[in-house]
């Protein structure tokens, strides 16, 4: 059991089945990218602990780059505007985009329409965890770790409120 802040947590995924299914990923990555040298761009925060373990089981050369997706309030009607941060280096680069998980698919769609932007030479999405029953969006993810139902975790990068990212296991709310 784990207490953070109001919410108890059980175990879910344990550390080793983690590993394993991130050397998996590794191991398909490097088969698909033989010819090319990727740029893994982690995105922060939650992708930070599966961006280091994916780069260190990556049998080949490879860059890694992190990005931040930053939401400000239009100045007009627009509402929400998103920025990435750490992304004008990427022109010409074959980019994989390391998200810790996707849920309705907003957050990748969004990433998706700046990368269009950034003039890369190509681009795949690969997260650790995916929720197929909360997807909404028809953009293919193209290297999934752990297909998840719809339920809230921690864990592995992942927070409740600030906490939870440190630990080696993913844990779902009780
Ligand atoms: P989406 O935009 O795909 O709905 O959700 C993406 C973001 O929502 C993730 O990057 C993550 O920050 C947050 N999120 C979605 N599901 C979970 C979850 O089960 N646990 C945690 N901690 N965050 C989640
Ligand atoms: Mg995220």
């Amino acid at each position: 059991m784990l207490q953070l802040h109001d919410l108890t947590f059980i175990p879910f995924i344990s550390s080793a089945e983690i590993e394993e299914s991130i050397k998996k990923l590794a191991q398909k990555i490097s088969v698909d990218y033989k010819e090319k040298i990727p740029v893994f761009l982690g995105v922060l925060n939650g992708a930070y602990q599966f961006t280091a373990a994916l780069t260190q089981f990556y049998p080949g050369d490879c860059e890694v780059e992190f990005t931040k997706l930053k939401s400000y309030e239009g100045t007009s009607s627009t509402g929400t505007i998103q920025s990435l941060i750490g992304v004008d280096n990427l022109k010409g680069k074959d980019v994989i985009v390391v998200e810790d998980i996707v849920d309705t698919g907003n957050t990748i769609s969004e990433i998706i329409k700046i990368l269009e932007k950034e003039a890369v030479a190509s681009y795949k999405i690969a997260t650790l965890c995916y929720k197929p029953v909360a997807y909404k969006k028809s953009h293919k993810i193209d290297y999934i770790g752990l297909e998840i139902p719809n339920k809230f975790i921690v864990g592995y990068g992942l927070d409740y409120d600030g906490l939870g990212r440190n630990l080696p296991e993913i844990y779902q709310l009780k």
